[in-house]
C-alpha cells in the first residue's frame, strides 16, 4: 500500500494547506461565532477547482482519487470543520452520480458540481434516521413526471445547495425495497426549504429541512432505477464514511495541536505544563489515536481507488475518528483547564463539533453493527 502522492499532488496539497493556514483558519472562529455560511471560503475552494476533486476530467473535474480527496479534506477539516464538512456533503450528491447516473445525467450535472454549485444528499425524515428503510416521502409516477410529496430534515448544505439527491418510496409501505433516488434541483416548483436547524456546534453549517409538496421532478431525473433508491444511499455511505472520518480527523488533529502548543507555553509551579508526565501521557496518547486513525482511513480510501473491498475499513474509520476526536478534543479541553472552557480559546469549538461526527452517515452503534456483519460473514 502506497500513500504518497506525485511531485505535481504534493504541490496542490501544499498550496492547499497555505490557502487553509492563512486564509480558511483565522475565519474559523468567526465563521462558529457568527453562524453565518462561510461563503467566501467555498469561493476559495471552488477557485482551486476542489470541488471538482473527484470528478472525472472529461466531466470538468481533477480527476484525482478519494486518497487524494482525504489528504485535502483532512486539510480543510483541520482549518474549519464547517467548510470541511460542506466539502465533505458535496460528495454524498457527486458520488453517486459519478457511479450512478446516465451519460445525460453526468453531462448535466457533474461539470456545475466541478465548477462552483454545491449538492446535498437528503434520507433522513422524522421517522427515518438509523432506521433508514423508512423513509414515507413518496414519489408517484404521473405521465412524464414524478410527483414527490413528504419531508427530510437535518439536511445539510440544504438552502445553499443548487442539486440534491432525494430518496423517496415509488412503492410505499415496502421498505428499502420500494425506495427510489431522485436528482431535484433548486427552485423546482413544490421544493422549498423549511425550518433551519439550531445546533451544539457547527452554527454556519446549513442544516435544513427540505419540504416537497407535489414536486414535479421530469421522470428522466431517476437515479439508476425504482426500487435502488437503498442501494444508491448505502454504496454513497460506504464512500462517504471515508469523508466523515476525514472530517472527524481533521478535528482531532487541529486540537491536538494546539494542546501541544498551549502545553508548551501555560508555566504553572514554575514550569511549563508540558514537563508533568500526566499532560506529556495526554499528548501522546492523543498523537498515537490520530496516527492510527490516519492509517484506517487513508487505507480505505487507498483500496477504494484500487478497485477492492473497502466498505469494513470506511466503516471503521468512520468510527475510530469519531471517537478518537471526541476523546482528543475533549482532552485538548482539560489540557487548557480553565481557558479551555472559554470561548477565547478554538478547543471548546472542536469539542462540541467532534460529537456530530458520532452520530452524522450512521451512529457509533451503528458503525459496530455494521463492522460486526462485515466480521460474521467473513469478509
Ligand atoms: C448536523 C446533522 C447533519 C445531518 N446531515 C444529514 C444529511 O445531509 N442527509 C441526511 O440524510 N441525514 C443527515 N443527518 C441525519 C443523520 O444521519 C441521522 O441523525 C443519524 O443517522 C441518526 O439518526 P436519528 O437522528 O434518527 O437517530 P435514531 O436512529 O433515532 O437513533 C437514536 C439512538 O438509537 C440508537 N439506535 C438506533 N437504532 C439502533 C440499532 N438498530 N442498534 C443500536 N442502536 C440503535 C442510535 O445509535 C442512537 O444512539 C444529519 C444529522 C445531523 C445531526
Amino acid at each position: 500500500m502506497d500513500f504518497s502522492l506525485t511531485e505535481e499532488q504534493q504541490m496542490m496539497l501544499e498550496e492547499i494547506k497555505k490557502v487553509c493556514e492563512e486564509k480558511i483558519a483565522p475565519r474559523a472562529e468567526e465563521v462558529d461565532e457568527k453562524g453565518e455560511f462561510p461563503k467566501e471560503n467555498i469561493e476559495l475552494l471552488a477557485n482551486m477547482d476542489l470541488l471538482g476533486l473527484v470528478i472525472p476530467e472529461e466531466y470538468g473535474g481533477l480527476g484525482m482519487g478519494f486518497l487524494t480527496w482525504s489528504f485535502v479534506g483532512e486539510e480543510i477539516s483541520k482549518a474549519c470543520g464547517t467548510t470541511g464538512l460542506i466539502f465533505g456533503a458535496n460528495l454524498l450528491c457527486i458520488y453517486p452520480l459519478m457511479v450512478f447516473g446516465t451519460e445525460e445525467q453526468k453531462k448535466k450535472y457533474l461539470p456545475r458540481l466541478a465548477k462552483n454549485k454545491l449538492a446535498a444528499f437528503a434520507l433522513t425524515e422524522p421517522e427515518a434516521g438509523s432506521d433508514a428503510g423508512n423513509v414515507k416521502a413518496t414519489a408517484k409516477l404521473e405521465g412524464d413526471h414524478y410527483i414527490i410529496n413528504g419531508r427530510k430534515i437535518f439536511n445539510t448544505n440544504g438552502g445553499e445547495a443548487s442539486i440534491y439527491i432525494i430518496i423517496a418510496a415509488t412503492h410505499p409501505g415496502q421498505g428499502p425495497r420500494g425506495l427510489s433516488a431522485f436528482i431535484v434541483e433548486e427552485g423546482t416548483p413544490g421544493f422549498t426549504i423549511g425550518q433551519k436547524f439550531n445546533k451544539m456546534g457547527f452554527s454556519a453549517l446549513p442544516n435544513v429541512e427540505l419540504v416537497f409538496d407535489n414536486c414535479k421532478v421530469p421522470k428522466e431525473n431517476l437515479l439508476l432505477k425504482e426500487r435502488r433508491g437503498f442501494r444508491v444511499a448505502m454504496e454513497t455511505f460506504d464512500t462517504g464514511r471515508i469523508g466523515v472520518g476525514i472530517g472527524a480527523l481533521g478535528i482531532a488533529e487541529a486540537a491536538y495541536e494546539a494542546a501541544l502548543k498551549y502545553a508548551k507555553e501555560r508555566v504553572q509551579f514554575g514550569k511549563p505544563i508540558a514537563s508533568f508526565q500526566a499532560i506529556q501521557h495526554i499528548l501522546a496518547d492523543m498523537a498515537t489515536e490520530i496516527e492510527a486513525v490516519k492509517l484506517i482511513l487513508y487505507k480505505s480510501a487507498w483500496l477504494k481507488d484500487n478497485n477492492q473491498p473497502f466498505e469494513k475499513y470506511a466503516s471503521m474509520g468512520k468510527l475510530k475518528a469519531s471517537e478518537v476526536a471526541m476523546h482528543v478534543s475533549t482532552k485538548a479541553v482539560q489540557v487548557f483547564g480553565g481557558y479551555g472552557y472559554m470561548k477565547e480559546y478554538p478547543v471548546q469549538r472542536y469539542m462540541r463539533e467532534a460529537k456530530l461526527f458520532e452520530i452524522i452517515e450512521g451512529t457509533s452503534e451503528i458503525q459496530r453493527s455494521v463492522i460486526a456483519n462485515f466480521l460474521l460473514k467473513g469478509r
